[in-house]
């Protein structure tokens, strides 16, 4: 089957043609600037890349200017449209409806929709990218992937917030966690690789990218994660900051004379390793400066690390111990010295980092020693190929 990947956001839209035989892309694309003037990235398996600079008013335009580019004579990968099998979406946000991927009906697109309160960027972005898909492609079936459903395993004991009972009730306000396609993705490939048994493990999968998170896979389901309510929770960000003391968000509006729109656009945006280094939020420009003598971008790595640590020390105790610590994500799988970092506040679990194995990028590998009590693991993610998975076994 072919099955295209869409993941929509307020002005972009990614998507990949993923042939589910081979597991291979066969085109990967990016629609930037929608609503404004727009340009679209596409590059087919083995081609060059292609940019087009196009008028794209909406994500309806969007969605046919990416399937004129696949079935391009040109750039295309595919002869004509019919080709295309199903098309799986990511959808940010499920909330307590949706504990696994879904074929998209009526009923669907209604609940995602009560979800947009709880995500009110990117759902909305998600639901006009499936509609488009289906203004377009009438009788391709369309499945929605959402990064909250994996963790929709945690126990009350995990989600539930120290805030009145009303607040879940009427609000439902507890913790969904986020990157879930991601941690289900990486959690099962580290099961499979290092022969654990998949009824009695103990994975903790660290995800970290701009956005991070860091999440607790006993036995295959997700027991805890660092994200919230929304994705501002549990680990230092690259613009996010991350768990901090409530209070400090009226003190600071008053001090700094903010609206709580402003505070939020603070916290989310201008926070994290960017906010505290005043460098950058990419860690290869923190790296730059660090080695230049910049001591804010060398604290602001410390900071990020440090609080990895901790969080991989809360879900060892959340799960009685741990088989395995997984990294992924750009700077999980790129970085082999934050690998290195954080793994140095863990001597007391017996993790030992193979130096010389854990000098790589961006590859499938064990880099702990043969003696690591733990074993420590990189696992590339790929969220779109997981979405084209779950696809398949949906409408197959
Ligand atoms: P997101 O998908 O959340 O936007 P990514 O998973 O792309 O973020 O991760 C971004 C981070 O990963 C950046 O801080 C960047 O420094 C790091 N990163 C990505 N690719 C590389 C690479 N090839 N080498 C080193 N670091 C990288």
């Amino acid at each position: 089957m072919k099955v295209l990947v869409i993941n929509c956001g307020s002005s972009s839209l990614k998507y990949q043609l993923i042939d589910s035989e081979t597991e291979q892309a066969l085109a990967v694309g990016l629609c930037e600037r929608i609503g404004i003037d727009g340009r679209l990235n596409h590059t087919p398996a083995g081609g060059e890349k292609v940019v087009i600079e196009k008028d794209m008013p909406n994500h309806e335009v969007a969605v046919k200017m990416v399937l004129e580019e696949l079935t391009d004579p040109e750039n295309g990968v595919i002869r004509d449209l019919s080709e295309i099998d199903a098309i799986g979406h990511r959808v940010v946000h499920g909330g307590e409806k949706f504990a696994s991927s879904v074929v998209i009906t009526d009923e669907v697109m209604a609940a995602i929709e009560e979800c947009n309160p709880l995500a009110p960027l990117h759902n909305p972005a998600n639901l006009i990218g499936i509609r488009a898909c289906q203004a377009i492609m009438p009788g391709v079936p369309n499945t929605a992937v959402f990064d909250t459903a994996f963790h929709q395993t945690m126990e009350p004991v995990a989600f539930m917030y120290g805030l009145p009972y009303e607040c879940y009730e009427k609000y439902k306000v507890r913790r969904y966690g986020f990157h879930g396609t991601s941690h289900s993705f990486v959690s099962a490939r580290a099961i499979e690789v290092l022969g654990l048994d998949p009824k009695d493990s103990k994975v903790i999968v660290c995800h970290l990218g701009n956005g991070a998170s860091i999440s607790a896979v006993k036995n295959g389901k997700s027991v805890d994660t660092s994200m919230g309510l929304t994705p501002l929770e549990g680990l230092v960000m690259g613009t996010r900051s991350g768990d901090i003391d409530p209070a400090i968000i009226e003190y600071l509006a008053h001090s700094m004379g903010k609206t709580l729109e402003e505070m939020m656009t603070l916290l989310n945006k201008e926070s994290g390793v960017y906010g505290l280094s005043g460098v950058s939020s990419d860690f290869r420009d923190l790296e730059a400066a660090a080695d230049d003598g910049n001591e804010k971008a060398q604290m602001a790595m410390d900071v990020f690390g440090y609080r990895v640590a901790k969080y991989i020390g809360a879900y060892t105790a959340a799960m009685n111990g741990v088989d395995a610590i997984v990294f992924t994500a750009g700077l999980g799988e790129n970085n082999h010295v934050m690998r290195e970092y954080i793994c140095s506040y863990l001597g007391y679990l017996g993790v030992e980092i193979d130096k010389k194995e854990n000098a790589v990028r961006s590859v499938e590998k064990v880099v702990s020693t043969p003696e690591s009590k733990v074993k420590v693991m990189v696992v590339p993610t790929n969220e779109e190929l997981a979405i084209a998975r779950e696809t398949v076994a949906l409408v197959q």
